[in-house]
């Protein structure tokens, strides 16, 4: 009787745990065939629209294909979905600014970025001269032009070589394979950056660069030039959304505390002044850079990443959007959509 009791229980226990661990794992893990059944049908409903337009204030950018167009999705547990073309290298351009931003804050703490830097959006484009003046250098954020390059000079590094050393190597962390520069794009950039410069110069004015300002911009104007691939932005991507743990090379790139702060201003300002609209429609964190790559952060499930160069008024790819917004709707992944219990 005892043992039969003890038998029960022991089943009713295991029973409870089964159960417990697959709604944990409900909540957690997407079925792999509905990611690929979503990245498949997001593939082929945009593959062919041909909105949007390269950049080419920066000129190397405008002779990019703008065909290339690849779809990457890399879950918190390392596995990764593609689809088109994932070996195609863009430059990162902006979304380099959530890595330098990341690696910041590792160094010098969340307060600092706050008061050096700002974390409000400014509301306006990502290079905006307004934006600064207006409030003298303050209420801006690390991921437009100007507190990306404030982010710049204040990396840890004897000199300027130095601080792109790390710079390099926190987003090779992040991506989990050594990345290089596209030269040609960085040489484009450097001859003809003259309104970052007065960027970095008006900071300085206001006290809020903290190493050489033409320096500085060089600096960040290097990161903008690293070249990546869809699949290398996805495991980027995918770090953020596991906490800062590289979940394909289990490498511990920040903590959580890092990603946490850094996902925040991704949220109101990472498709600058769009960056409202879009977070209506996903709920996602997301980067945007205009060599045409952009990534999204699912917290704790995924990182997804599309490269395609043709973009909207705004700076932001066209189809990248499109594609991630259809992907979140499919797997119901909107952090603000709740089902009421
Ligand atoms: N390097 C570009 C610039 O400074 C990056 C801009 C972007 O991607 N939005 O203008």
């Amino acid at each position: 009787m005892k043992q039969i009791c003890f038998r029960k229980q022991t089943a009713i226990a295991v029973m409870f745990s089964v159960l417990c661990s697959t709604t944990c794992i409900g909540q957690l893990t997407l079925p792999p065939a509905e990611i690929e059944k979503a990245l498949d049908e997001a593939y082929n409903k945009f593959k062919d629209l041909k909105e949007g337009k390269n950049a080419d204030y920066i000129k190397e950018l405008a002779s990019v294909d703008p065909n290339i167009f690849g779809v990457v999705l890399v879950t918190t547990d390392g596995k990764v979905y593609t689809k088109g073309d994932i070996t195609s290298m863009v430059s990162i351009q902006s979304v380099s600014k959530v890595f330098t931003m990341a690696k910041v804050i590792e160094e010098q703490g969340a307060k600092a970025v706050e008061d050096k830097i700002g974390v409000d959006a400014t509301g306006m484009r990502f290079n905006s001269i307004v934006a600064v003046e207006l409030q003298k250098g303050k209420e801006i954020n690390p991921l437009v032009n100007p507190g990306a390059i404030a982010a710049s000079s204040l990396i840890n590094g004897a000199d300027s070589a130095a601080k792109m050393k790390s710079i390099m190597q926190v987003h090779s962390d992040f991506a989990g394979r050594p990345l290089s520069l596209n030269w040609p794009v960085y040489v484009s950039e450097a001859g003809d950056n003259l309104r970052n410069q007065a960027i970095a110069h008006l900071l300085l004015a206001y006290g809020r660069m903290y190493f050489d300002p033409v320096q500085s911009t060089d600096i960040y104007t290097k990161q903008c030039a690293i070249n990546v691939n869809a699949k290398d932005l996805a495991i980027m991507a995918a770090t953020l959304a596991n906490g800062g743990v590289n979940p394909v090379t289990k490498k511990k790139i920040v903590t959580p505390e890092t990603v946490m702060h850094t996902l925040s201003v991704m949220a109101t300002a990472g498709l600058y002044d769009n960056s409202g609209i879009w977070l209506y429609n996903s709920g996602l964190p997301a980067k945007s850079g205009v060599g045409g790559g952009l990534l999204a952060v699912c917290p704790g499930k995924f990182g997804i990443a599309v490269v395609s160069p043709p973009l909207d008024a705004a700076g932001n790819s066209v189809k990248a959007q499109k594609v991630i917004g259809y992907v979140v709707d499919k797997l119901h992944v909107n952090p603000y959509l709740v089902q009421p219990k």
